[in-house]
């Protein structure tokens, strides 16, 4: 769907039934089963290296890269892998939504802060110098 520049407007329903499909894990199978024992609140396990979005599996991470990034190449081998970064088998608490996001301003008041700040900027500046 690249190439459309008509904003697109979004429905309550769908933006509350994207995050609940986003911050939940609804893999399937042994291994799906494996990942669900691990966060009883639920979790995504991939999350997108551009908005940080979380997605239960490639598939949705594909149908979020649509809405949200069609004008950028998907590589899926860019995403992070919440559960294998929190120790591969156990993905307790892996991406489940947790708390207000702090502010710009709470943020510089730690080195971590200003940490991910710079992170951000950088993650701006690259996206704003890839060709369309
Ligand atoms: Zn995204």
């Amino acid at each position: 769907m690249a190439g459309k520049a008509k904003p697109k407007k979004h429905t309550a329903k769908e933006l509350a039934s994207k995050a609940a499909a986003a911050l939940t894990n609804k893999g399937g199978g042994k291994s799906g089963k494996a990942d669900r024992l691990g966060g009883a609140a639920g979790h995504a396990k991939f999350k997108c290296p551009v908005c940080a979005q979380g997605a239960p599996s490639e598939k949705t991470a594909v149908a979020h890269w649509d809405s949200k990034h069609a004008k950028l190449p998907f590589v899926f081998a860019d995403w992070t892998d919440a559960h294998a970064a929190s120790g591969g088998v156990t993905t307790q608490g892996a991406a489940v939504k947790g708390g207000k996001e702090k502010t710009v301003h709470e943020l510089q008041k730690t080195a971590a802060g200003r940490a991910e700040l710079a992170r951000r900027q950088a993650e701006k500046e690259r996206i704003a110098n890839l060709q369309f």
